[in-house]
């Protein structure tokens, strides 16, 4: 499932990373910030802290930091899916689903083959017409005499469309 960056970020601002590390973690204010033990390794003294300004917990014992969504993966053992539908629903927010479902999927598959066959029928007729004027003298010599060296034709990819192709 694709989940669009904008509802992430939308998720992450309205998401309060106090509220949802307080509820794994009890976490008492200390000045700006809330300070906790550390969830991620053993200590007896808080170092773990939790700015509610900037949304943001950093743990000054093991360098352990990151916001809420990644609080939950690392802590909860959530998948970034999971966390995000825990903070949607914790937030009443609606996590937007309309983008990837497997019908979806498969028909931007289907979309592509169909593009990708019609690029080679492009290209086929493409070598066709290149041959076609390799094959015609009467060609040549017109582009020749409009300028256009063998060279330039190459380049181009400039082809011939006889009346009938061999
Ligand atoms: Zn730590």
């Amino acid at each position: 499932m694709a989940i669009p960056q904008t509802f992430i970020q939308e998720l992450i601002a309205r998401a309060d990373v106090v509220e949802i590390v307080g509820r794994y973690v009890p976490l008492k204010k200390g000045g700006a910030n809330f300070m906790g033990l550390c969830p991620f390794h053993g200590e007896k003294s808080p170092s773990f802290s939790v700015s509610p300004t900037k949304q943001f917990y950093h743990c000054f014992g093991c360098g352990k930091n990151g916001n809420a969504i990644s609080f939950l993966m690392d802590h909860a053992g959530m998948t970034f899916i999971e966390a995000v539908k825990d903070l949607a629903q914790q937030y009443g927010m609606q996590v937007p689903e309309e983008e990837g479902t497997p019908q979806d999927r498969a028909r931007a598959q289907e979309q592509r083959e169909k593009q990708h066959t019609l690029t080679s029928v492009l290209e086929q007729a493409g070598d066709a017409y290149r041959k076609a004027l390799k094959d015609s003298p009467r060609a040549i010599a017109y582009f020749k005499g409009r300028g256009l060296s063998g060279e330039v034709a190459k380049q181009f990819g400039l082809g011939y469309a006889p009346r009938r192709l061999a």
